[in-house]
C-alpha cells in the first residue's frame, strides 16, 4: 500500500495554517467589507472579519466578500463561523461564493458553520440555487451546519455567545442587531435598521458597537442616519463605537463627522 509520508496528509495541514491565524489579543476585528449595498465609494459590502485567541469568524458576508477576503489575504479556510444580521444580499450574497470556493477551490476539510435568524438555512440554499444551480446537493468533503438564533436567547456557538436582538428592518427573515461574547468581550453590531431602542440593548457595555449610519442626516424607513446615532451616542453606552454602512452622501462628508468610521481594511483590537 502506498502510505503518504508524515506531515503530507493535507487535512491536517489545512488544520495547522488555521491554527497559525488565531490572534493574540481577545478580539481583532478587521472591516473587509465597510460599505453600502451599491459600492459607494468604492467600499465592498459589508464583511466584518473577527479573530480570537481560538477562532475566526464573519460578522455578515456581502455579495463582495470572497473578493474582499483576497485583497486583504483573509484565507477562507480560516474562518469557523459566520454571523449572519440578515438575509440582505449585501449581507449574505458572499455565502454561495464562499461555499463553492470552500468545495472547489480552497477544498475545505474543516466544519463551517453559518448562523443567522430563523430562515436562513432556506434561503442560503435558494441563493446557492439560483447562483449555481445544482450546487446544493453536491457532495461535500466538510461538514457544513446551519444555526438558527431564536430571537433575544443567548445561542452558545463554539467559544461565541451570540444574542440576536431584532430591529426595524424589511428583508424576508426577522433581521438581527447581534450581541457577541467572547474571551472576556462584548462585540455589537446593529446590522441594518432604522433607529430601534432594541440597539440600546444589543450595545449596551459592549466593548465595541459597530452600527450602520446609511445617510447623513435624512431619516428613512429601514435605516439609519449620523445625526440620529450621534443623538443616541450616550444612550448607547458603548465603549467605543464606529460607524459602517455609509452612502456616497455621507462618505461625501466623512470631515465633519465625530463618530469613529469604518473603512475597508481597519482593524481594531480589544
Ligand atoms: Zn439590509
Ligand atoms: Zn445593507
Amino acid at each position: 500500500m502506498n502510505r503518504r509520508p508524515r506531515g503530507q496528509n493535507p487535512q491536517r495541514r489545512q488544520r495547522k495554517e488555521c491554527v497559525a491565524v488565531y490572534s493574540m489579543n481577545p478580539l481583532t476585528i478587521h472591516f473587509l467589507g465597510s460599505g453600502d449595498a451599491f459600492g459607494s465609494g468604492g467600499r465592498f459590502q459589508t464583511c466584518i472579519c473577527v479573530t480570537t485567541f481560538r477562532e475566526r469568524f464573519l460578522l455578515d458576508c456581502g455579495a463582495s466578500s470572497l473578493i474582499a477576503m483576497r485583497r486583504d489575504r483573509i484565507d477562507p479556510l480560516s474562518i469557523d463561523t459566520i454571523l449572519l444580521t440578515h438575509l440582505h444580499g449585501d449581507h449574505f450574497g458572499g455565502l454561495p461564493f464562499f461555499i463553492l470556493d470552500a468545495q472547489l477551490i480552497s477544498k475545505r476539510s474543516a466544519p463551517l458553520t453559518i448562523a443567522g435568524p430563523i430562515g436562513t438555512q432556506a434561503r442560503v440554499i435558494n441563493a446557492l440555487e439560483i447562483f449555481f444551480p445544482g450546487s446544493s446537493s453536491i457532495q461535500k468533503k466538510f461538514a457544513l451546519e446551519f444555526i438558527e438564533i431564536p430571537e433575544r436567547q443567548m445561542t452558545t456557538i463554539g467559544n461565541l455567545r451570540v444574542t440576536g436582538f431584532p430591529v426595524v428592518h424589511a428583508s424576508g427573515a426577522t433581521p438581527y442587531a447581534l450581541r457577541v461574547e467572547c474571551e472576556g468581550k462584548v462585540l455589537a453590531y446593529s446590522g441594518d435598521t432604522e433607529w430601534t431602542d432594541a440597539l440600546l440593548e444589543a450595545a449596551n457595555g459592549a466593548d465595541l458597537f459597530i452600527c450602520e449610519a446609511n445617510y447623513f442626516e435624512k431619516k428613512i424607513k429601514f435605516h439609519l442616519d449620523y445625526q440620529t446615532v450621534l443623538e443616541q451616542r450616550a444612550a448607547l453606552g458603548c465603549r467605543r463605537l464606529v460607524i459602517t454602512h455609509m452612502n456616497a452622501e455621507l462618505l461625501a462628508r466623512l470631515p465633519e463627522i465625530e463618530i469613529e468610521y469604518a473603512e475597508d481594511g481597519k482593524q481594531i483590537v480589544l
